[in-house]
């Protein structure tokens, strides 16, 4: 923003997951339409808001960090207006105004499309608290108003109605909801008209795409859609995937489709039945493994990742290792792991949180560490070979270097002139770390 710009001005943070991203960004269009510039540091903000997350404790104790250094900032400007939107919002309103006084506004998951209106209730010295249920979202978006070029997230279900015994999500987002097909195709249409090439489906449990809108649709009928009337697009994506809900189809489709990556984001959470049942993931071991072994036999080479809790209340050594050798049997290209903490709400919550936190750092410690000893491992096997990485842009920790990824979701590093940002470039696969792949492109 110059010095002679008159506009208000907003500050802008977003937490938490891919979905919290794009509604930041929907936000952030809504604001910009409104008038407001967006600036980079809450302290030249007229307007400050944080797009927060519930699911992990330390989502919100950052929220809280966050506004505790804010406090100072409404005191010398009475008249900014700080705003707490999405999940936390949702589940912590009488909360966050006891603990922040100074918050002057608290938006819920279904509101957030009328933050722009109500900032200016706001403004009028009101305090405004806005998290009614069962306001229908429209999805409309200002696809300019998104950080990145060439790569877009695009939701195409809110919601979940799975109620796994330690998550926010069904209380924060309601219940699942898909947007209609033709919706989902137009704006990505759009998104391809302004540049972007690789779009990521995005919903909670994306596989039951569609099954609530009772015409047929599904999540594979809406990938091959997307591969056949969007012809620009070099990379279709989606997460979130339940192990429930893997068909043949959607394996096939992944097969068929050479735009489709090749990569599942699929949680399994703990190896342990006993743990499963107490978290209601609705699966066991023996189900979890049968469908991945299902995706394999259409799919050999595809790539998994998963997600891990460790330190779930009950959750001893035994189970634990269950875990453990579960990781192993099924060989994930990676693993994200999280030390359990009970959220206020879940079910989870009157579970006794019995696991010290010493040890949950271990079983945290030692998850990560076989997961990077085997994607080294997996990585090790693809030297020599060539990769078809579709380029993300500059190396964060080398500026002489590009990086991108495969199909597989694989990060490459690789030296190039000019600028191959958003174009797909073959790289002979000269060496590699446990986390990325490194080359020089194929002349
Ligand atoms: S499937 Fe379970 S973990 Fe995932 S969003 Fe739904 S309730 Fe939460």
């Amino acid at each position: 923003m110059t010095s002679r710009d008159t506009r208000k001005s907003f500050f802008l943070e977003d937490m938490g997951c891919q979905m919290n991203r794009v509604d930041s960004e929907l936000v952030a269009g809504r604001m910009q339409g409104a008038g407001y510039v967006r600036v980079e540091s809450p302290h030249e903000a007229d307007v400050v808001l944080y797009y927060t997350c519930s699911v992990r404790e330390h989502a919100e104790d950052k929220v809280f960090g966050r506004l505790g250094r804010l406090k100072r900032l409404k005191e010398e400007r009475p008249g900014a207006r700080i705003g707490i939107m999405g999940c936390m919002a949702q589940s912590q309103k009488d909360r966050i105004f006891k603990r922040a006084p100074h918050v002057d506004l608290v938006v819920g998951t279904s509101r957030f499309e009328d933050v722009a209106e109500l900032v200016e209730e706001a403004s009028e010295g009101r305090r405004i608290l806005a998290v009614e249920d069962g306001v229908e979202l429209s999805y409309d978006r200002d696809i300019t108003a998104r950080t990145r070029k060439h790569a877009a997230f695009v939701t195409v279900m809110r919601g979940c109605n799975k109620f796994c015994s330690f998550c926010i999500v069904p209380f924060t987002q309601g219940r699942e909801r898909s947007r209609t097909a033709d919706g989902v195709l137009d704006e990505v249409k759009r998104l391809r008209d302004d540049g972007v090439v690789e779009i990521t489906l995005l919903g909670q449990r994306i596989d039951t795409y569609g099954l609530d809108l009772d015409d047929g649709s599904t999540l594979h009928k809406l990938l091959v859609r997307i591969h056949e009337e969007v012809p620009g697009l070099l990379r279709i994506g989606f997460v979130t995937s339940h192990p429930n809900h893997m068909t043949t189809e959607l394996a096939r489709t992944i097969a068929d489709y050479p735009r489709i990556n090749r990569y599942l984001h699929l949680p399994v959470q703990s190896g342990s039945d006993r743990v499963l049942r107490r978290m209601n993931r609705g699966y066991s071991r023996d189900e979890y493994l049968r469908a991945v072994e299902r995706l394999r036999t259409h799919v050999p080479d595809l790539a998994l990742a998963t997600d891990w809790i460790v330190g779930f209340p009950g959750e001893t050594e035994a189970d634990f290792l269950e875990s453990v050798s579960l990781l192993r049997e099924i060989d994930y290209q990676g693993s994200f792991v999280f030390k359990y903490s009970p959220r206020p709400g879940t079910r989870a919550e009157d579970f006794p949180d019995d696991v010290p936190r010493e040890e949950k750092e271990r079983r945290n410690h030692v998850i990560l560490e076989m997961q990077r000893h085997m994607t080294g491992a997996r990585y090790r096997k693809l030297e020599g070979g060539v990769a078809n990485v579709l380029v993300e842009g500059r190396s964060k920790t080398d500026d002489d270097k590009w990086t991108g990824r495969d199909r597989w979701n694989r990060i490459v590093h690789f030296p190039m002139g000019g600028d191959p940002t958003g174009t797909l470039v073959d790289v002979a696969l000269t060496g590699s770390t446990n986390t990325y792949l490194f080359g020089t492109p194929v002349v």
